[in-house]
């Protein structure tokens, strides 16, 4: 199976939807040679490609294990549902995309598990990979599963399924377990010398080690070590950031993910302490990198990558000690490599004017983010949001004053103490906000709002909360929808179902497995995916399991109880949250706690919170601001004399701190852009236009004309060859390609313009570039046309085409017998002789629902002609009018003519040979 697996993967590709995800082969990509490693190690991400690329957690062990001398790492996501189709049809296994290997074959498979509606994913991608589900089922030839990001600080749920869980930062634990791996497979020892080795290493955890034992109620009695050899389960955590190894050549991806750009983590940890936020809890400290490392990373990684933006990482980025010095020297860099900037959580406090300023140097502005998270005063400080209405208002103001015109305001309903006054408070904010931009000069302002259900969260001080019921949520929509009528303002609800399934795993126990393994049988996957979620195969398969889902969700914990998540340790004292939890129903706030610890448990001598200390006075000319001390410990106590209680007026308001879980920070975040190129500067104006001839060939004939855009501007960008920019507020690379080509077809002269805004010599253009264009793509030719010369998309009026049609699909015996067909030969020969070809198309006019519409494509074939036919398959030669009017695509030429189906036309190869210019 491994040898040909590749090709009967790429047999699907024409069959199936956006095909590049599944092709590998992206730059910067390693394919280590397998037969010279002993350590093969398959990094999933239980989602698709386009969420998984965007994710930093995995690239950076990515790296991190190849760098390893006979380490391999390669990467493997879930396929869409027409591709899992189509493989599961095929008996295809899932495949890695470097060497696209069965999962099977690999020795390490792990998942980063960012949120709890991928787990059902995870079983379906074990199922899809060969591998038995459960880890009692899997013995030592079968690769070892684990888990690890913010799920697995409750690993419990799906404790059933993994052998090992990664709890913390994986990057300090990751090669120590890759160790003790390779030294187990070489000693042929059973696999519990295996587990009980992981389970030594700080930071992992091996529940099958562990006995889980139960009240009569449902409730846990007890979870405890099976053994005296197991010790306590501890996070890992990296002390310095600065330290930390972090990839500066990620893998460029062809299929655009959610998040196309270059991301740099700022911060690791938050001290801000939302008393809703998981991740504001387990990755404390704040721990920052510092100014200097961000922008030698920057400057190295661009220049490995080609990227066109910067996305700067953090949990809440304007907490960064020296935002400012730091924005101020990145966008002097980025203005001399015409790179953008885009904060995903911009704290608005530091939008001073001397942030205005350098905005202003940008050109289009996106949406800005704000996160009040609750509608009144009062539910903010519960939550220890503590902002008041007049400061959001003017930050909303400062934002509108600095050119934005949207501002997108995220909130949750359903938080501890919520009443009907605090959800009507949403949409009089929103309405204010939008207001503000009004007076503010901005008479088109908008505002988009969008509120999701607060779903308690382990490791949180509402860890031990009712979950809001679905029914009395949605009625806080749809007074919602009531409330907010305005044009400029458009809401977004999040899908209560979700929400709800999500509520069961976050606070589950190991009882869920049995649900979880039902609902996989039944067919569920992509239960993040509103339209793919299938909310009544899991309340059929709780019915099965015998569970009630609402026991996890509408029951409040007793402070005595012992929760699934107790035996994973943070360091965090539950005297903490619990303090906080009283601190939140007597509307008490707490001070934000790099000024002043509060004595959560998680620092102590050698654990603190790390700012950037190690920085020099000035970063790229630009001066840092004094670098804060280390909070000075402050106690947890007394309520009354703490000064904090009374909350905090400098408490900042979080800006695209939008949702309450780091994964949704990681994932979902809507950015600011401070777009930096200067839109109008004359430097950037062609000077010179070349022409390329290019071939797109092999596994590049399943990019995208748009995919294939974005591989020759970052492939210009790495080269460092001087193209020229269009002007406007969002400026474009000046490159003009030819009519598209069809995803799945070959080019072998396709053609290209390139503007650029210094000379090159055209043979130096062809040298420089080829080398950063993936296998498959290269330059043939290069030479100047005029500045001023035609579009090639105007000039070119043909297109010649060759098709080689497998000879399976022309013979009578094999022909599907269920069509009427005519010999090949005859339907070729009295082709001429036909006065029309009629294929029937979808038509669309604006506003209404497509529509069949027959069209005559027979004037636009303008030569058809064909070789014999040989043992392996029959050869066209087609010429097609191109341009206006009605044109012809070689499918449609030989659907008509042949009467083939998708199937058959899959098998079909077709390739542009040349575009003929008009005489
Ligand atoms: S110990 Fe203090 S400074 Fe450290 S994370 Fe906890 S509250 Fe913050």
């Amino acid at each position: 199976m491994g040898v040909n697996l590749k090709d009967k993967l790429f047999e699907v590709l024409p069959l199936i939807s956006r095909p590049s995800q599944y092709i590998g082969s992206e730059y910067n990509a390693i394919p280590k040679n397998w037969e010279e490693t002993d350590l093969r190690v398959a990094l999933c991400f239980p989602d698709t490609y386009e969420i998984g690329m965007s994710h930093i957690g995995l690239k950076i062990l990515y790296h991190i294990l190849n760098k390893r001398p006979g380490v391999l790492a390669e990467r493997v996501y879930a396929p869409w549902v027409d591709m899992e189709a189509e493989m599961r049809r095929r008996k295809l296994p899932l495949f890695s995309l470097e060497s696209h290997k069965p999962l099977a074959d690999f020795d390490i498979v792990g998942f980063t598990l960012q949120y709890e509606l991928s787990y059902s994913n995870v079983l379906n991608m074990l199922e899809l990979g060969g591998i038995p589900l459960l880890a009692s089922q899997r013995g030592p030839h079968h690769p070892l599963v684990l888990g690890g990001g913010p799920c697995a600080f409750n690993p419990e749920p799906i404790a059933d399924f993994f052998d090992a869980f990664v709890i913390g930062d994986a990057e300090g634990v990751i090669l120590k377990l890759a160790d003790t791996y390779r030294d187990w497979k070489k000693s042929h020892a059973d696999k519990e010398s295996l587990l009980l080795a992981l389970s030594k290493i700080e930071g992992v955890y091996v529940p099958s080690l562990f006995s889980v034992e139960y009240k009569e109620d449902g409730t846990l009695a007890a979870i405890r070590p099976k053994s005296a050899r197991v010790g306590e389960v501890r996070r890992a955590l990296i002390q310095d950031l600065n330290l930390a190894d972090y990839p500066v050549d990620p893998v460029v991806p062809y299929l655009q993910p959610i998040h196309d750009r270059l991301a740099i983590e700022l911060t690791r940890g938050c001290s801000a302490g939302c008393r809703f936020c998981q991740a504001g809890y387990i990755y404390r400290p704040t721990r920052e990198r510092d100014p200097q490392k961000i922008l030698e990373l920057f400057a190295e990684s661009l220049k490995k990558t080609g990227y066109e933006e910067l996305s700067l990482y953090s949990l809440s980025i304007g907490d960064y000690s020296q935002i400012i010095p730091l924005l101020t020297a990145l966008m002097n860099q980025c203005e001399r490599s015409k790179v953008g900037v885009s904060l995903p959580s911009l704290r608005a406090g530091t939008l001073t004017l001397e942030m205005a300023g350098q905005i202003s140097r940008g050109g289009r502005k996106g949406g800005f983010t704000m996160a009040p998270e609750a509608g009144t005063e009062r539910l903010r400080e519960v939550i220890n949001k503590g902002i008041s209405e007049k400061e959001i208002l003017r930050s909303a103001e400062d934002v509108y004053r600095a050119g934005w015109d949207l501002i997108k305001v995220y909130f949750m309903i359903g938080q501890p103490t919520e009443t009907l006054e605090d959800v009507e408070g949403i949409a009089d904010l929103a309405y204010k906000i939008q207001q503000t931009g009004k007076k503010a000069g901005k008479p088109g302002a908008r505002v988009h709002v969008g509120v999701s259900s607060f779903v308690p969260k382990p490791h949180t001080p509402f860890q031990w909360e009712v979950q809001e019921g679905t029914d009395s949520l949605r009625a806080k929509q749809q007074l919602l929808r009531r409330r907010i009528r305005h044009r400029n303002i458009q809401l977004g609800l999040h899908n209560l179902e979700s929400s709800y399934l999500e509520g069961v795993f976050s606070r589950g126990d190991r009882k869920l497995s049995r649900a979880l393994l039902i609902a996989h049988e039944l067919g569920c996957r992509f239960d993040g995916w509103e339209d793919q979620l299938d909310f009544q195969k899991w309340i059929k398969a709780f019915k099965h399991a015998a569970i009630d889902p609402d026991f996890y969700t509408y029951r409040e914990r007793a402070e005595s109880e012992i929760l699934p998540w107790d035996h994973i340790q943070t360091d965090i004292k539950k005297k903490f949250f619990l303090l906080e939890r009283k601190k939140a129903f007597s509307v008490r706030t707490t001070r934000y706690c790099r000024v002043g610890c509060r004595c959560c448990g998680v620092c102590d001598e050698e654990i603190t919170v790390k700012f950037h200390d190690r920085a020099p006075l000035w970063i790229e000319g630009v001066p840092l601001e004094n670098p804060p001390q280390t909070p000075v410990k402050e106690g947890i106590g007394p309520d009354k004399d703490d000064p904090a209680d009374e909350g905090d007026p400098a408490t900042p308001l979080y800006v695209a701190n939008a949702l309450p879980e780091a994964h949704d920070l990681d994932i979902i975040a809507v950015t600011s852009r401070l777009k930096v190129r200067s839109a109008a500067s004359d430097s950037l104006q062609p000077v010179l236009r070349l022409r390329a001839e290019f071939c797109k060939k092999g596994e590049m004939r399943f990019l995208s004309h748009l995919e294939l855009g974005k591989v020759f501007h970052r492939a210009l960008n790495r080269a460092e060859v001087p193209i020229s920019y269009s002007r406007g507020y969002h400026p474009l690379p000046m490159i003009s390609f030819g009519p598209a080509l069809p995803v799945g077809y070959e080019g072998c002269r396709e053609l290209a313009d390139f503007f650029l805004r210094e000379p090159v010599q055209p043979e130096m253009f062809q040298e420089r570039l080829n080398p950063h264009l993936p296998p498959g793509i290269r330059i043939v030719k290069v030479y100047p046309v005029p500045l001023k010369a035609k579009a090639i998309s105007e000039a070119v009026d043909r297109g010649v085409y060759q098709i080689k049609i497998p000879a399976e699909l022309l013979k009578a015996e094999t022909h599907n017998q269920t069509r009427p067909s005519k010999p090949w030969r005859y339907i070729l020969e009295t082709f001429k002789e036909r006065k029309e070809l009629v294929v029937t198309r979808e038509k669309r006019k604006k506003g209404t629902a497509s529509s069949p519409a027959k069209v005559d494509i027979k004037p636009s074939i303008l030569s058809l002609e064909w070789s014999e036919l040989s043992s392996e398959f029959l050869e066209m030669k087609l010429i097609l009018k191109m341009g206006n009017g009605v044109t012809a695509k070689p499918v449609e030429v030989l659907q008509s003519l042949f009467d083939f189906n998708s199937e058959d036309l899959a098998k079909v190869k077709f390739a542009r040979t040349e575009m003929l210019l008009k005489d």
